[in-house]
């Protein structure tokens, strides 16, 4: 090896180092052990690929039900108000304290005046002045 060749070798090899420390760690997704291997890797092993998606399908479940639980709980709270009357009227606070929350709801629905009720499934509300509400209850469509 002459000392060009040799040079042009230390060249390359600086280079590549600097490259390598230019890199990323990569850490597993699973156990965050530090990556070795093919630079797509997000794994150390199956076992890590297998509880990493098992653990994100129950976060997006557990997620869902939550949500879809409040949902439940505030058309139950709407339907104790209702009772067997066709629209009862109530307070904000009334519904607060029975445990009702404002922030989940199904859709909203307008009637031909321009009202916007907000539903729970079939149970929905209208706001009117003062912080009084409208409760109804909407038959399912076909
Ligand atoms: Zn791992």
């Amino acid at each position: 090896m002459n000392i060009v060749s040799f040079s042009r070798h230390c060249f390359i090899l600086v280079l590549y180092l600097s490259a390598m420390n230019n890199l990323p760690t990569k850490t597993c997704l699973a156990c965050e052990k530090i990556l070795k291997g093919r630079i797509d890797k997000k794994f150390c092993d199956d076992y890590c690929r297998n509880s990493y998606n098992n653990q994100q399908k129950a976060d997006s479940s557990n997620y869902a039900r939550n949500i879809i639980n409040a949902l439940r709980k505030n058309k139950r709270i709407l339907e104790s108000f209702l009772g067997n009357q066709e629209t009862v009227k109530t307070t904000r606070d009334r519904l607060l304290f029975n445990g009702f929350s404002f922030n989940y709801h199904t859709h909203t629905l307008a009637n031909r005046k321009g009202n916007v009720y907000t539903f729970c499934f079939e149970m929905g509300y209208l706001p009117l002045d003062h912080d009084w509400f409208l409760v109804v209850k909407r038959e399912a469509q076909s």
